[in-house]
């Protein structure tokens, strides 16, 4: 049921064209309009919509590779909280490359998923690596991305689970 509203959300650009800034919002769910008025899709469409992912994943994965989850920083921009230290090491401030990254957490996550993997991930920016990588097999490819995006939810949905708790 899920995916067959994403793929839905995804056809409506389609039919929208137009400058709308709803139709905008569909454009950034991964196709934007090319010159000639053909629809291609951004480098990280088959990332972030790879068949493999669930859709949570998907979505948060989506946000993430924009930068728009609701990480400290850009609430404390919004001036809707005082403190942007990350809930999870309490020692700096939570941006997205701090959250998903560098943090003491996400490095042990990474880490225990590249030994799992048996793969050499990047220190940073492991979504736009997956855009970059180069595999052999498409089915190995798309295992990778898979638990890549898997993580990246786990990571934020961890971070959420300790600011409620706090
Ligand atoms: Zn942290």
């Amino acid at each position: 049921m899920y995916r067959s509203r994403i793929i839905l959300l995804r056809l409506v650009p389609v039919g929208l064209g137009g400058k709308s800034a709803k139709s905008k919002i569909f454009l950034n769910l991964g196709i934007v309009m090319a010159n000639g008025g053909n629809l291609v899709p951004v480098p990280w469409y088959p990332v972030i919509w790879n068949r493999l992912n669930l859709p949570k994943h998907s979505i948060i994965g989506w946000l993430a590779i924009q930068c728009r989850l609701l990480t400290k920083d850009r609430l404390l921009r919004f001036n809707i909280i005082s403190d942007g230290y990350c809930d999870m090491c309490l020692d700096h401030l939570e941006d997205h490359t701090h959250l998903l990254y560098r943090c003491r957490f996400s490095v042990c996550c990474w880490r225990l998923l590249a030994d799992w993997l048996d793969i050499n991930l990047p220190d940073t920016d492991i979504l736009n690596w997956c855009i970059r990588w180069r595999c052999r097999s498409l089915m190995k490819k798309q295992i990778v991305i898979t638990a890549i995006m898997a993580m990246i939810y786990q990571i934020w949905n961890a971070r959420n689970i300790c600011r409620v708790d706090n």
